[in-house]
Order: C-alpha cells, then structure tokens, then sequence
C-alpha cells in the first residue's frame, strides 16, 4: 500500500518533529494506518526484539514526504539523496518512532548508508526537508513507495505553519 497522494488532504497535522537547527522541522500527518511496514518480517522481528509494539505513525514531511507505515528501513533514499535530506531517525534519537512527533533531533544521523539503520524498527526521516533539489532520485529508489516529493504541497506547510506559529 503506497503513500497516500493526498495524505494532505486526508490526514491533518499530527505533530512538529524540529531539528536541533531552528531553520529546519517538519510536520508529522496523522493518523496514520498500519501498511507495508507491519507485515514485513525484518521490522515484524525487530520491534518483538525492542518489545515494542507496531502502531501506526503517519507522514513525516508535507512537500517531502515519508510514509513511516509503508517505511520498511531499506534506506535506499538517505544513500542517494544528493542534499542529504534524510537521517536515519533512530541513530539521533533512539526512542520508539511513535514519540518522535514533538520532539527535537539533533540533526546528528550517523550515517548516510543504506544499512546505517539502528535496526529495522528505524525509519528514513526528512529532517533537513527544505533542502530538496526535486531530483526525485528518493521517489524512484523506494521499494514500497513511501515517499512523495511534492513541489505544490509547500502551500500545506505553509498553511501548518500558521497553526503552530512558526
Ligand atoms: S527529491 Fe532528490 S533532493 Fe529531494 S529528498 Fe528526494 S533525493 Fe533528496
């Protein structure tokens, strides 16, 4: 089950995952639904391992956007993305993705590999968002289309940005 196109229109905004950087945060869309990421075996055993439950957690990102329902840690995104928009999340923060809406991230991911993930309960996180190219690399790598890269959703940031006085 892809991302939703029009997660926009069908969710509403969840959270504001920040960056240590104030220049940088995204909004977090809810409420999500359980997909791809819960019936893959890699992130099935490695949530019993960490004794967390699976739940759903939405969209992190609005004009950069990551389905972290559909998200199963391949990582492909955060090695060719030219700008280095992503992190994988759990190597800055390492709490249970459900807590990271309201949080800060230092900003700090270890590391841009494909297999720098902690473990596959990690996910790819569009921290520095604004920093996109529009190349799409991201958008086509994706094995489970997870991402939406979406120039016009900028005007839903913006609108998000009123409500949380940024
Ligand atoms: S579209 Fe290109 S620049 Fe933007 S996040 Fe994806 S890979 Fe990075």
């Amino acid at each position: 089950m892809p991302i939703d196109p029009d997660f926009p229109k069908n969710h509403k905004v969840t959270g504001i995952h920040r960056h240590a950087n104030p220049d940088y945060f995204h909004f977090v869309w809810g409420p999500g639904r359980l997909a791809d990421a819960s019936d893959d075996e890699n992130v099935k055993n490695a949530y019993a391992a960490r004794d967390e439950e699976i739940v759903p957690l939405g969209v992190h990102g609005t004009f950069v956007s990551v389905d972290w329902d559909v998200c199963i840690a391949d990582g492909g995104c955060i090695e060719v993305c030219p700008v280095q928009v992503y992190e994988w999340y759990r190597t800055a923060v390492d709490v249970p993705a459900k807590d990271v809406p309201n949080t800060t991230s230092p900003g700090n991911g270890e590391s841009h590999a494909k297999e720098g993930r902690k473990d596959y309960t990690d996910k790819s996180d569009p921290i520095r968002e604004k920093d996109c190219i529009w190349c799409m690399a991201c958008v086509t790598v994706c094995p489970v289309t997870a991402i939406k890269v979406e120039q016009s959703n900028t005007q839903f940031h913006e609108n998000a940005k009123l409500s949380f006085g940024k």
